[in-house]
């Protein structure tokens, strides 16, 4: 069959109605919305490439496991199923259920992070550096220089910096560095992998310092298919035995289920250590639930359970990641600036070279997230000056970030190889447009976390 067909490896029994809106109701509803989709009604959406996470769609084998969800508060069925399979994959013996990734990420950071910590890790994901800053720790990302380039191609861009590392263990030691967390796949930087041979780096360096090592695992099966296809020795390999030598080298792991545990809520925490567990299981207790339950429902432990050996399986993994290859592709060759090589769960583009006369005081990835939904009902992300910019303590001057950027990201098994063609093609006739579209100034804005609730108007 030929490659840049990549037909899908599923059918389709149940459908969920899309609605089309007209450009002129787009047009108002952006208004509205303040010019900030987040404050969209999702039924006002054609495509929604807002997010990832949690909008997976299961497969009749994760719907029928619901009905085998066993509800007790104690000691529940689910519970070990669920188990029994994140041991099969990770090798770590004590699992705890969390209601999702951050719920794992607060009592994690409650037993291990004191004021004054570092927290080294290639690049740490929104919610743990808040948990961890929350503890009064300070999180570095030592990703290597080839992550932060958009242009640059570099097959193992989420990488940690060795040399940055070790000269972090050197001059701090066990006492100032509780833990190293690598995330797998590095999501801060667009869904790039880490090698195995990074990762048995940084291990070595963990033991010889005395200093844990976790993983982040949100996108763990995205990351081995990635090291199957990309790096030596791994190519005749199960997506499982390369999962459990990567997880071999380290003492436990986070997880947000909602990412590549294929269902829509959930999440887990992984231990070696018997004792670390007994802590988190206290903790649990606290702020998340009964450890054989930890804020999860028996049903959805049931359909994690199915989910997480589903998101192993190759043709799923060629089909998923072939997607956002295929779209990176068709952008590239349009001349779009796009960020390569492409990730697993995402297309990144370049909103400063996309519209190089928007100033990024005129948030020229908002303008991009407008031009996408008004033009054709498509829903994205800013990641640019509206999400990262900062103000400096002492001038009170604004602070751009390095990259404006605006993220499709591509849930699992939602929108057909057709949904993506009108994707790329909406993309390309805005790009073949850019000169007349316009910046915008906020208009309102909220104290934290602006970007989820702030508004904008045209300039
Ligand atoms: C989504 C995500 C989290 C947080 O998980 P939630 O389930 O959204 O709370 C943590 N780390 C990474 C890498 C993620 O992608």
């Amino acid at each position: 069959m030929e490659k840049n067909i990549n037909p899908e490896p599923f059918k389709i029994k149940m459908v969920e109605p899309l609605r089309f809106t007209t450009r002129a109701e787009r047009e108002k509803l952006i208004v509205e919305a303040g010019y900030n989709c987040f404050n969209l009604k999702a039924e006002d959406v054609y495509i929604d490439l807002l997010t990832d996470s949690g909008v997976s769609a299961m497969s009749q084998a994760q719907w029928a496991a619901l009905l085998l969800g066993d509800e007790s508060y104690a000691g529940s069925r689910s519970f070990y199923r669920l188990k029994e399979t994140v041991t099969a994959i990770t090798g770590f013996e004590y699992v705890l259920p969390v209601h999702q990734g951050r719920g794992a990420e607060h009592i994690f950071t409650e037993m291990m992070v004191k004021p004054g910590d570092l927290i080294p890790g290639n690049m740490h994901f929104d919610t743990t550096r808040g948990h961890l800053a929350l503890k009064g720790g300070r999180p570095l990302d030592l990703v290597i220089e080839e992550g932060l380039c958009p242009e640059v191609v570099h097959p193992f861009k989420g990488n940690l910096d060795i040399t940055k590392l070790e000269s972090i263990l050197k001059e701090y030691g066990p006492e100032k560095v509780p833990f190293i967390l690598i995330t797998v796949t590095c999501n801060s930087n667009g869904g790039q992998p880490v090698s195995m041979e990074n990762i048995k780096a940084a291990a070595k360096l963990a033991s010889q310092y005395r200093v844990p090592l976790f993983f982040d695992m949100a996108r763990f099966a995205e990351n081995c298919f990635f090291i199957k296809e990309r790096e030596a020795g791994y190519q005749d390999k199960e997506i499982i035995e390369i999962a459990r030598e990567m997880f071999s080298y380290g003492d436990g792991c986070l997880m947000s289920s909602k990412k590549d545990g294929l269902v829509n809520i959930g999440g887990f925490i992984a231990l070696k250590d018997q004792s670390l567990y007994q802590q988190a299981a206290q903790l649990s207790i606290i702020y998340e639930g009964f450890p054989t339950y930890g804020g999860m429902a028996g049903r959805d432990m049931e359909a994690l359970a199915v989910g997480l050996k589903e998101a192993m399986e190759i043709p799923y993994l060629r089909h998923r990641t072939g997607q956002v290859a295929q779209l990176v592709s068709q952008l590239e060759k349009a001349g779009v600036p796009v960020v390569v090589p492409a990730g697993g769960h995402a297309v990144y583009l370049d909103a400063k070279k996309f519209f190089p006369h928007i100033p990024q005081e005129e948030f020229p990835g908002i303008a991009l997230v407008v031009a996408l939904y008004v033009e054709s009902g498509i829903r994205a992300t800013e990641l640019g000056s509206c999400a990262f910019a900062e103000k400096d303590a002492g001038t009170g001057e604004t602070i751009y970030p390095r990259l404006e950027l605006v993220r499709l990201a591509i849930p699992r098994r939602v929108y057909t190889n057709t949904h993506l063609e009108f994707v790329a093609n909406s993309i390309i006739k805005v790009f073949q447009n850019r000169h007349q579209y316009k910046g915008f100034k906020m208009v309102y804005e909220p104290p934290v976390l602006r970007h989820f609730t702030c508004r904008f108007e045209p300039l």
